[in-house]
This record gives structure tokens, sequence and C-alpha cells, in this order.
């Protein structure tokens, strides 16, 4: 072998070694970038039908009873996304009762729920059960959650709904000097098992149906107990949503209101449009 050939052969291998450097650096920086967005989404996605694609931009201008889909608890990585891409492809606005520490570690969770037009409110910090809270952990709960939100959003939530649904004195004491609605409850009277006691799609698409009148606010679930339900459980949302249309109904979002509301055991709370 000539000093040449040497020569050539020893600049092959370092050009072998170079790229096989470069492919080990891209490989490990799209893994990075791999884990990055795994964070975000950890359930299923939902992809768009060619009913949905064939939807109007507007479909909910126009007159029928309204509804309002209320998902608290979230935002949780296992079923956030989904949702907003079922509420995305059939254009329905939503509002998004969420918990102060679940939002604190999934800000982009947050971020894309308020992007998305749906209405972010406060459900409290780690859910409690108010009436053992004293009014000073009362207010921290409902103020941190606020801190949060609106660092995230840029917008001060106006709505709180009890964890549980359960009040307390020292929570209504901090709302009203909030400003903040009194306790935004919702429509159960059916006595149909909720999503979070994981019936199933069939199941749920009969409980949504069943609650819906004017002015319902359906309690629904993005993370909580719900998360352990089988994924195929989350194909009620879009059944239900195309079953409603075709029965006339429309969809808006909760919003404060001076008057309580008899659908929604007497919440000062209104369904308007979005
Ligand atoms: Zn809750």
């Amino acid at each position: 072998m000539s000093f040449d050939d040497r020569r050539r052969n020893v600049r092959s291998l370092l050009f072998f070694l170079l790229a096989l450097l470069g492919t080990v650096v891209i490989s490990v920086a799209s893994s990075v970038a791999g884990t990055a967005s795994d964070e975000t989404v950890a359930g299923p996605r939902y992809v768009p039908t060619a009913l949905d694609q064939a939807l109007p931009p507007s479909p909910e201008a126009r007159p029928g009873p309204r509804v309002a889909l209320t998902f608290d608890d979230g935002p949780s990585p296992q079923l956030t996304p989904y949702i907003l891409d079922v509420l995305a492809a059939k254009r329905v606005p939503a509002t998004f009762f969420l918990q102060g520490d679940h939002s604190e570690a999934h800000p982009e969770l947050v971020r894309r729920v308020h992007d998305e037009g749906h209405v972010v409110a406060n459900h409290a910090w780690e859910h409690p059960w108010f009436p053992d809270l004293t009014p000073e952990e009362a207010e921290v709960e409902i103020q941190r959650t606020n801190e949060v939100l609106t660092e995230i959003t840029g917008v001060r939530p106006t709505l709180f709904r009890y964890p549980f649904g359960q009040p307390s004195p020292g929570g209504d004491a901090v709302l009203a000097r909030l400003g903040m609605s009194n306790g935004v409850h919702w429509k159960w009277t059916s006595n149909k098992p909720g999503d979070f006691q994981c019936p199933g799609a069939d199941a749920l698409v009969d409980y949504v149906l069943t609650e819906s009148v004017d002015q319902a606010m359906i309690l629904l679930h993005d993370s909580g107990d719900t998360v352990g339900c089988p994924p195929a459980q989350l194909e009620y949302l879009p059944r239900a949503i195309d079953a409603l249309r075709a029965r006339g109904f429309t969809f808006g979002v909760v919003a404060p209101s001076p008057t309580p509301s008899a659908v929604n055991s007497g919440s000062r709370a209104a369904v308007v449009p979005r």
C-alpha cells in the first residue's frame, strides 16, 4: 500500500466517522423534540371526518336551544388534546373549569384552550372539599388559580366552579370580593352515570342527550378519574355533538349572569353564544 493510498484510506475513515457523528446528533435531537411534544399529548387524537370538513365556518349562527359543554379538572395530556381536536373539528365552543396545579404543569394546554376560543374558568388549585377549608385556605385556592390562569392566557377568569359542587361561606366571601360568579353548578337530573364513572361511549351519549335542554350546562371532565377510563369512551363526544346538532341544538359558553339559572341549580351564570 503506497503512502497516497494510506492517506486516502485515512480520509475516507474520517469522512465515515463525521457522517456517523452527524447521524447520531440528528437522531438525538429528534428524540429530544419527540419527548417535548409527548409531554403535551399522552392520549388519542381525533381525526376530522368528511362531515366535519363540510361544516360551515359558523355552524352556531342559527336559532335553537343552546347548551354549554363544560369540562372540569383539566388540563391533562391524556384527554384534553383529543377533546380540543373534536371541538375544533366540529366548531363547538366550550367552557373549561381548570385546576391550578394541572394548569401550572401544562401551560401549553391552557394556552391551546384559550387560543382555540374556549372559555378558561377557575376550578380551584387542587380540587379540595371547600367546607373543610379555613377562609384563608379558600382564598389561596381561588386566588392562586386565578393568578396562574391569568399569567398563561392574559385574561382574568370571571367564573368559578366549586370542586364536587360543594360551596362554603369562606369561598363565597372570596368570590364576592373578587367579583366572580358565586359558584357555577350544572344540570344533572337524570341520575345516569357521569364520564368519571367510566360507563362507556354509548351511555355517555345517552347522558348528554338526556340532560340537554335549552340553557343546560353539561358536566364533563378532561382529567381526574376520567383519565382511568378506557380511551374508546372518548368517542362519546363527537357522537353526542352530531346527535345534538341533528336535534336542532346549538352550543354556547358559560358567562356570569345576575339572574340565577333554574336549569343549573341556581348558578348565577347563563349559556351565551361565543
Ligand atoms: Zn372537579
